[in-house]
């Protein structure tokens, strides 16, 4: 396909300046990718175009990673890829294998880390009529921003047996007095003030854009007192002096407020991560942004994500300060490739999210109505349609042609 010419999105004072015409990287992506990037691009398109009456339009620029990549250059992830990601700015993408063998890591986590897009951010929201195990659904409508760096997932580990863990585990027993077997396999954890004050202050300040009243941070502290303890005593530090004429804590709202949160006010709480599993079930109206370490955030993520209807519709993004990327929370599905039949509905959900990231608040909200006004319908994938009473099954890009006729009539 042609590329158009645009100009670059730019980053000034840690403002995103969008130009009418932004470039904007994409990856298809592995498998079923090319299929829900196809749909993806023609939704995004068709509502940018409805919006503004073709004064914006995006310039969509593909840059290789994956098999594309790995065919094309003999490289899976190619440094000008995340070069040309870098200086646009913002980019979008599908699911990627994960190549097995040969020491290569995660493309998705090497991308996480050399872009240093440390938020790992999933919006869970209930669009009506799809299929949920929960009885009430609607009641959860919470972002999470989970921590994506640090914690276990640092990668700082090794085998039992290893040279490492044995020179760790003697280290460790002998200087410190403890007891660690040594057959144990080792990892660390490790959570800084600066890892965790960036993702608490992000948090907060999507609450303040968004007019969201309740920022929670949700840890293990109890049990990992200077890990996740930490990131709790940080995350209200940060709100204590950053935000300190927005921010109140639990007790002064019991105390000044009967329990109710004053117009302009952000109630900043805490949640031990266990208990915050069972709030999301029993009182999800209670919660608006949740801020959390990386192995919590992981496991939270994709909870809510089931319960407002699973991983073929969440959407996601992994932001830093330079750099947003927004992708599908599912993988490849490589057994369906090229049959027109999975659901688009996470990477075109992840677009509205772009789309807002980029102020282009317009074009999201016709996506997402049209969007859920193919599922009211009951005009869905193969996915929706097998747990949907009296719905139609709809190709990939049939669905993207049913939101698209429904976001026309919005
Ligand atoms: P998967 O690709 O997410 O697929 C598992 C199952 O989920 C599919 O068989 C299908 O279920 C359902 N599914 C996934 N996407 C769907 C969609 N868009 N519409 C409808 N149903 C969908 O997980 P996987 O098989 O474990 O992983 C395959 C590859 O993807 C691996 O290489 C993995 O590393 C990679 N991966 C990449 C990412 C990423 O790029 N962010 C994330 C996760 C995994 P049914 O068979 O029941 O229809």
């Amino acid at each position: 396909m042609n590329e158009e010419r645009g100009e670059k999105i730019q980053m000034k004072q840690g403002r995103v300046e969008v130009p009418d015409n932004p470039v904007i990287p994409f990856i298809e992506g592995d498998g079923t990718g090319p299929d829900i990037w196809r749909a993806t691009r023609r939704v995004l398109d068709a509502a940018v175009q409805t919006a503004y009456a073709g004064k914006r339009r995006i310039a969509w620029h593909e840059v290789l990673a994956g098999e594309k990549a790995k065919q094309q250059t003999g490289e899976w992830l190619p440094s000008t890829t995340v070069d040309e990601i870098a200086a646009h700015r913002v980019a979008i993408k599908g699911p990627l294998t994960t190549p097995i063998g040969g020491g290569i890591r995660s493309l998705n986590v090497t991308l996480r880390q050399v872009l240093d897009l440390y938020a790992c951010v999933r919006p869970c929201r209930y669009i009506t009529g799809v299929p949920s195990p929960v009885k009430e659904p609607e009641k959860l409508n919470v972002v999470i921003f989970r921590e994506n760096t640090e914690d276990v997932y640092a990668g700082i580990e090794w085998p039992a047996g290893s040279a490492e863990a044995t020179e760790l585990t003697d280290f460790i027993n002998s200087r410190f007095s403890k007891n660690i077997r040594s057959d144990s396999g080792i990892g660390i954890k490790p959570i800084s003030a600066f890892g965790s004050k960036r993702l608490v202050r992000m948090a907060l300040q999507h609450a303040v854009a968004h007019g969201r009243k309740r920022v929670t941070l949700v840890h293990k502290g109890n049990i990992m007192k200077y890990t996740e303890g930490a990131f709790r005593d940080w995350g209200y530090e940060v709100a204590r002096t950053e935000f300190a004429n927005l921010c109140i804590e639990e007790k002064e709202l019991w105390e000044n407020y009967g329990g109710k949160i004053p117009d302009g006010r952000i109630l900043v709480n805490d949640r031990i991560a266990d208990a915050m599993f069972q709030q999301v079930l029993l009182r999800p109206d209670e919660y608006e942004v949740l801020a959390t370490p990386n192995l919590n955030g992981d496991y939270l993520s994709d909870a809510c994500a089931a319960q407002v209807g699973g991983l073929g519709m969440a959407p996601g993004a992994n932001i830093g300060d330079e750099v947003a990327f927004f992708e599908a929370t599912h993988g490849t599905a490589p057994k369906y490739a090229g049959q027109d039949k999975v659901n688009p509905g996470s990477l075109i959900l992840s677009g509205v999210m772009m789309l807002e990231y980029m102020g282009w608040k317009e074009a999201g909200e016709l996506v997402y109505s049209g969007l859920a006004k193919s599922i009211k319908r009951r005009r869905v994938t193969y996915d929706l349609e097998r747990q949907m009473e009296g719905a139609v099954t709809l190709k990939t890009s049939e669905f993207a042609s049913a939101v698209i006729e429904n976001m026309s009539q919005a």
